[in-house]
């Protein structure tokens, strides 16, 4: 089955059902300051939740364009090195809003993967609430018995509070969740370990596809919770690993959303894709690839929706993850030209028919691209010189981290790009003393570092948190840096 039927399929099953389909809200959010990207399809439902507006009508369904890379929910580390986890992922959505509960949308749930996608019964784990006494919250038994009639209770897991219990913030609106996980593994593969040891145990062929919430309190000031006058679900599924389960494919990336990408790439750059990476060498070139197909989407929706790239909040993420994917292609694909702009014509060929707006901006979504890449390449090369000069004046294996560090921050030249470059040489980098001037930097600025724990920022007294960049450090770039205003 091709993406734009696995799509459809979906958007009718629940048409069918009485939902109104409505269009996905743009990546980016301009009037939120407790978000700024869209990182779920929940999001632009929010108001709904908080009783603050009225649904057009009280069942809706869509796809929603998500981007998580920063808050709660920062994927980027792992995208490119794992096969499910994308910057920008489409996130299929049923929701109730205060009209059907558990029972409907746990069988339509089953009804649709197993009977509209056929999805075969025995490859299937459900997981359920368990309770948590200290927080006065009970054991989710009402999924338990819905579940317990389709699946049978050797495929229901119980998960604790981190896996299994929703909360918009510290206070508001929150409730039990069940997630939907499949096991593609091979038959011998699946002799050796069960799949319910593997589930939520990051295998890349045991992966959740669709996250089903139970809105059913309300988490008060005090801490306690309240039943909710009216009881909500909100639903989300991995649109890339439901083509990747029903393509009958290992990865997210062998689906037809990303092959005719791959396609292009290896024609522009020579890149060899490999299904299975036989070497390191090979595994390399791997992760370039998914970098480079995965980011230019994030940035293309982006820039698409309004956010060019900029040296500032949500414009600052979007250049870093473009700049992440020029970096992993002029080190490892050996790419020193502009080339992720030419990609943006696949992508519009193949998702300009449901979202017109890559289409529509296409021309200006290649130049932004184009740019972006000629200058950060030109940063590129002149690091590079720089380093040369730097390795020159070195005596002795190890290289100055000062040194190291002033080419990263004042020329933006990335750190393990020139720790790669020392290695290759036989040099050693001072870790310590980059490390060291990293702080003393840090100091300087008084940035004070703080990771957004919840899906929205709770506002305090006018005391907003806004995000003024990532920690430069590609391996930490998952640290997100907050300022209060
Ligand atoms: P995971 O545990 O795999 O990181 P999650 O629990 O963070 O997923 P949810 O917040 O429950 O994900 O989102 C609903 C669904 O969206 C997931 O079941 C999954 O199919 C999909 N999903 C989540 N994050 C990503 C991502 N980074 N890329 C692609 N799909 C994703
Ligand atoms: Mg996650
Ligand atoms: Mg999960
Ligand atoms: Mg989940």
């Amino acid at each position: 089955m091709k993406s734009q039927e696995i799509r459809q399929k979906f958007l009718s099953f629940f048409e069918e059902r009485k939902h109104l389909i409505v269009p996905s809200a743009p990546i980016v959010l301009k009037n939120d300051p407790t978000l700024m990207f869209n990182n779920s399809g929940m999001a632009q439902f929010k108001e709904y939740f908080l009783g603050n507006a009225t649904p057009k009508s009280k069942r809706i369904a869509d796809t929603q364009k998500c981007l998580r890379v920063s808050g709660k929910h920062n994927d980027l580390e792992e995208v490119g090195i794992d096969t499910y986890h994308h910057t920008m992922f489409e996130m299929l959505g049923n929701w109730s809003f205060g009209d059907y509960f558990k029972k409907e949308a746990i069988n339509w749930a089953w009804e649709l993967l197993t009977e509209v996608y056929k999805i075969p019964k025995n490859i299937l784990y459900v997981t359920v609430f368990e309770g948590s006494k200290e927080e006065n919250v009970p054991f989710d038994q009402e999924a338990y018995d819905i579940w317990k009639e389709l699946i049978g209770e050797d495929r229901i897991l119980l998960g604790n509070k981190k896996d299994n219990f929703w909360e918009m913030g510290d206070q508001g609106p929150c409730g039990p969740c069940s997630e939907i996980h499949v096991d593609i593994r091979s038959e011998e593969e699946k002799a050796e370990i069960p799949g319910r040891d593997l589930v939520n145990a990051d295998h890349p062929q045991v992966v959740e596809i669709w996250n089903n919430v139970f809105m059913e309190f309300n988490r008060k000031a005090d801490g306690s919770l309240e039943k909710l006058p009216a009881q909500h679900v909100d639903t989300g599924m991995g649109f890339e690993r439901l083509c990747m389960v029903l393509q009958g494919v290992q990865s997210n990336y062998d689906t037809d959303v990303f092959t005719p990408l791959i396609a292009k790439v290896s024609q522009l750059t020579g890149a060899k894709y490999t299904v299975k990476a036989n070497n390191e060498e090979e595994e390399k070139v791997n992760i370039a690839v998914r970098v480079v197909i995965d980011h230019v989407r994030a940035v293309a929706f982006a820039i698409a929706d309004g956010q060019l790239p900029s040296n500032n909040g949500a414009g600052y993420v979007i250049r870093r993850i473009l700049r992440r994917a020029i970096r992993y292609a002029f080190t490892f694909l050996d790419k020193k030209e502009p080339f992720i702009y030419e990609l943006v014509e696949v992508l519009s060929e193949q998702m300009g028919d449901f979202f017109p707006e890559i289409t529509a901006q296409k021309d200006l979504v290649k130049n932004v691209i184009k740019e972006e890449e000629a200058s950060f390449l030109r940063t590129l090369e002149q690091g590079l010189h720089l380093l040369d000069n730097v390795i020159d004046e070195t005596q002795g294996k190890v290289v100055s981290g000062t040194k190291a560090f002033e080419l990263y921050d004042t020329f933006g030249f990335p750190i393990d790009l020139t720790a790669l470059i020392l290695r290759e040489r036989g040099l050693e980098l001072d870790e310590k003393g980059f490390e060291d001037a990293m702080a003393e930097q840090k100091n300087r600025s008084r940035v004070a570092s703080e990771v957004s724990t919840d899906d929205w920022t709770i506002l305090v007294g006018g005391n907003v948190e806004t995000f003024v960049g990532y920690d430069q450090l590609e391996n930490e770039v998952k640290i997100t840096r907050y300022r209060k205003i």
